[in-house]
């Protein structure tokens, strides 16, 4: 891989990362609009409160969501 490259893919990483803090920030899934909550699985990964199957979801109103971000 050629530096041009490698650059390219860090500006994309942060600028995925930079989207993905400010999506956690507002606290709120740009999908669904439920809450947010971090996963403790893995440092930096946030899931949206419909995430997962049901009985296991944080909330349980609405559709179900397979929103996901990491900020790290
Ligand atoms: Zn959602």
């Amino acid at each position: 891989m050629g530096t041009a490259k490698r650059t390219a893919h860090t500006e994309r990483m942060n600028a995925l990362r930079a989207e993905a803090q400010r999506i956690v920030s507002t606290g709120r899934c740009p999908q669904c609009q439920a809450g947010l909550h971090r996963n403790l699985a893995l440092h930096g990964w946030w899931q949206c409160d419909r995430f997962g199957a049901e009985g296991f979801r944080k909330d349980t109103t609405g559709e179900s969501c397979s929103f996901q971000t990491f900020t790290h």
